[in-house]
């Protein structure tokens, strides 16, 4: 049994559990997608897997689902953080949004020197990233954290994480993931659209965890290059087989 709306929501879900819901939630499930009692949802919250309920109570304000059967278990993608510098709104929208359709565990935006702007909306970005979820399937919602300074970063870098620093200036050479054991923690770094800064580039191709490559011939626009490192990543050491 499937039900074709999925919705994530923030109760702890079980046999026998009974969820209620928000202003918000009650207003999308029953205003807009015209759902009524004995409507069957699917709902995850990150943490218990894919559970199907049904609708019990249904309100303008507010309504009540049970949890009736899990239809997934909680399926935690690889150890992979993903550090991007934020760029225009809709392009960091769309990064957020990838990288966790791709299967990222934490996304990490970054302030770097030439990182264009000095906020973000950490409620914004998590809530694409838990729409993301819902939209691909997921049982598991990455944390966006707060923007944070990338010196900062690296200077409490846990040493036993890799990080594949894209590289700008590798544009057009060989340089590749070499062949590593899976299950590693590892990171991604994408830089801003005016890419790394000379000292920025010494400090990351020198560090004892860095792994520098190139994304290809062409010099890639951050947003593009964020989903071209996901994707490499993911097929040399992550969970696509
Ligand atoms: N303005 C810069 C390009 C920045 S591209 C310049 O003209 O040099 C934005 C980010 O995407 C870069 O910082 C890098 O992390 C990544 N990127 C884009 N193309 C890449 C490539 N061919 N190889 C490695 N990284 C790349």
């Amino acid at each position: 049994m499937s039900a074709k709306i999925r919705l994530y929501v923030e109760q702890p879900l079980g046999q026998g559990q009974s969820v209620p819901l928000t202003r918000e939630q009650a207003h999308y499930l029953f205003g807009v997608m015209r759902q009524s009692v004995g409507a069957q949802i699917a709902l995850f919250n990150g943490r218990d897997g894919e559970w199907l309920a049904e609708v019990s109570e249904a309100g303008k304000r507010g309504g009540v689902l049970s949890c009736l059967q899990q239809t997934k278990p909680l399926q935690l993608p690889p150890d992979l953080w993903f550090l991007f510098a934020p760029i225009k709104k809709a392009r960091t929208d769309f990064i957020v949004e990838k990288a966790a359709e791709m299967g990222a565990a934490r996304i990490l935006p970054m302030q770097t020197e030439y990182t264009n702007s000095e906020r973000i909306r950490q409620d914004r970005l998590q809530a694409h990233a838990v729409e993301a979820a819902e939209q691909c399937g997921g049982t598991f919602v990455p944390e966006v954290a707060e923007l944070q300074k990338l010196d900062r970063v690296l200077d409490s870098w846990p040493q036993d994480r890799q990080l594949m620093f894209c590289n700008e200036a590798e544009v057009g050479s060989a340089l590749r993931l070499a062949a590593q054991e899976k299950g590693q923690p590892w990171a991604i770094l994408i830089g801003p659209e005016g890419g790394f800064s000379d000292q920025e580039r010494a400090r990351l191709t020198a560090l004892p965890f860095s792994h520098v490559v190139s994304l290809g011939p062409r010099i890639l626009r951050a947003d593009t290059a964020a989903v071209a490192a996901l994707t490499m990543w993911q097929q040399a050491l992550g969970d696509w087989f």
